[in-house]
């Protein structure tokens, strides 16, 4: 089944998006099914389960960071991760800087916009975000490579569509300003059932679990 699943989605995707696979809870087994079937890049929430899968599933994918990142666990997301996609203060962006820095590597990251201003969630205020962006642009061991956003939850998918469009207007205006360090070229956006929506409105990089999986146990 997940095989299928994958291959029925990524035959939908138009050129040019990337689907990232959300394997949170998910085991190595249902990762690898996924991965046969032409999984290429995979998205973890913790660091720490993410640490053992790493160590079986290895480079054979590339591993973006989509959950809420404590600075504490920085240096180890580092050397798991390709891309961390939830920036979203100064403070953590400090602390990715320092450890590129040490790695002797430039870091891509996306910044996460709050798109609902929902109190609970992370990420950062649409109206916070140029002023955030141009300050980690001070950062030379960081490249700010796009943006990514959740948006608030709605039975109704459609609901979602201005949120979306919101942060694909924020992409555009950020692409205008030349910030050193800066260059806008992914957009994270689109779940399980927003994906569609997420991709008429600019997103080229979605997120999708439980279409792959069927839904969480835990
Ligand atoms: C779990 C998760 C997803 C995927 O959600 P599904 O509804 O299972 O497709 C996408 N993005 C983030 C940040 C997630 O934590």
């Amino acid at each position: 089944m997940i095989k299928e699943r994958v291959k029925e989605i990524l035959s939908k995707i138009p050129e040019g998006v990337q689907l990232l696979c959300a394997t949170k809870g998910r085991s190595v087994e249902e990762i690898m099914e996924a991965i046969e079937a032409g999984i290429t890049l995979i998205g973890e929430n913790y660091v720490q389960e993410a640490e053992k899968k790493y160590s079986i599933i290895g480079k054979r994918v590339k591993w973006h960071f989509i959950g809420h990142l404590q600075t504490n666990k920085v240096k180890k997301a580092l050397k798991i991760f390709d891309m961390i996609e939830t920036v979203d203060s100064v403070k953590l962006a400090y602390e990715i800087d320092k450890h590129a820095k040490k790695k002797g590597v430039v870091y891509p990251v996306l910044i996460e916009i709050n798109s609902g201003k929902e109190k609970q969630k992370s990420g950062v205020f649409p109206e916070d975000a140029e002023n955030l962006i141009k300050e980690i642009s001070k950062f030379e061991n960081i490249k700010i490579e796009g943006l990514m956003t959740m948006g608030p939850f709605f039975e109704e998918p459609e609901k979602i569509r201005p949120y979306f469009r919101l942060t694909k207007e924020l992409f555009d205006n950020f692409k205008k300003l030349s910030l050193p360090n800066v260059e806008m070229k992914y957009l994270s956006m689109g779940m399980s059932d927003t994906w569609e929506i997420a991709i008429e409105e600019g997103a080229n990089i979605i997120r999708i679990g439980t279409l792959i999986f069927g839904p969480r146990k835990g």
